[in-house]
C-alpha cells in the first residue's frame, strides 16, 4: 500500500484502452482474462503449495511476489493486505494453510516507503467523524518497518492455532532496489 506510487505503465495502458472502448477498467481486465484463458491448460494442480510455504505481504502495488521470490504458480500461499500486518483474519488464513493445505513455513514481507508509515490511529477516530460509526478494526500503522516485522513474526509464532511456527522469517522489501532485507527477531 503506498500513498505514492505511480500507476505502472500496464495499467496505464489497460486503463486507456478500456477509456477508448467506453468500459471501465474492470472491462477492459476481463477482456484479457477472455484471452489469459483461451491459452489456459489446466495444470492438473493440487490445491496444496508445492513448497509448503505460506507468504504475508503488503497489497503494494511495487510488489510482485511471484517474481521477487521465482515463485511460480502452485508454489506458494499469498496473503496480503494493507502493511502485510499479521491480524486475526491472517491468522485464520495461516491456520487454514497449515492445517488444511499443508504449508509449514511462514514468510512475512513489509516494504519501504509503505503508506501505513503515513498514517496514524488516528485514521479511525477521522473516519468516526465522517461517517458516525467506528471501524472495529485497528489500522495497525507503524512507523518503523522492522519493528513491525519484528511483532509480526512474534504474532505468528506465538498463534496457538498453528501447528508450525519453527520456520517463520520476515523481510523488508526495498521498493526502489527490489532486494529484500531480512529483519531478525529480537529474542
Ligand atoms: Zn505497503
Amino acid at each position: 500500500m503506498s500513498t505514492s506510487a505511480h500507476p505502472s505503465a500496464e495499467t496505464d495502458s489497460a486503463t486507456a484502452s478500456a477509456a477508448r472502448s467506453g468500459g471501465t477498467v474492470t472491462d477492459r481486465l476481463v477482456e484479457l482474462n477472455t484471452r489469459y484463458s483461451e491459452a489456459f491448460t489446466d495444470p492438473g494442480m493440487d490445491a496444496r503449495p508445492v513448497l509448503h510455504v505460506a507468504v504475508v505481504a503488503c497489497m503494494d502495488a511495487r510488489l510482485d511476489l511471484h517474481a521477487a521470490l521465482g515463485l511460480e504458480l502452485g508454489d506458494c500461499h499469498t496473503i496480503r493486505n494493507a502493511g502485510g500486518v499479521v491480524t486475526d483474519d491472517v491468522i485464520r488464513s495461516l491456520t487454514i494453510s497449515q492445517r488444511a493445505l499443508g504449508t509449514r513455513s511462514v514468510i512475512l514481507i513489509h516494504h519501504t516507503n509503505c503508506g501505513l508509515e503515513s498514517l496514524t490511529e488516528g485514521f479511525r477516530q477521522e473516519l468516526e467523524l465522517e461517517v458516525g460509526q467506528r471501524p472495529v478494526w485497528a489500522v495497525e500503522a507503524y512507523s518503523d518497518a522492522d519493528q513491525d516485522v519484528r511483532q509480526s513474526m512474534q504474532r505468528v509464532r506465538t498463534s496457538p492455532f498453528l501447528l508450525h511456527t519453527d520456520d517463520i522469517r520476515g523481510f523488508v522489501f526495498d521498493v526502489t532496489t527490489g532486494k529484500l532485507r531480512e529483519i531478525l527477531p529480537t529474542s
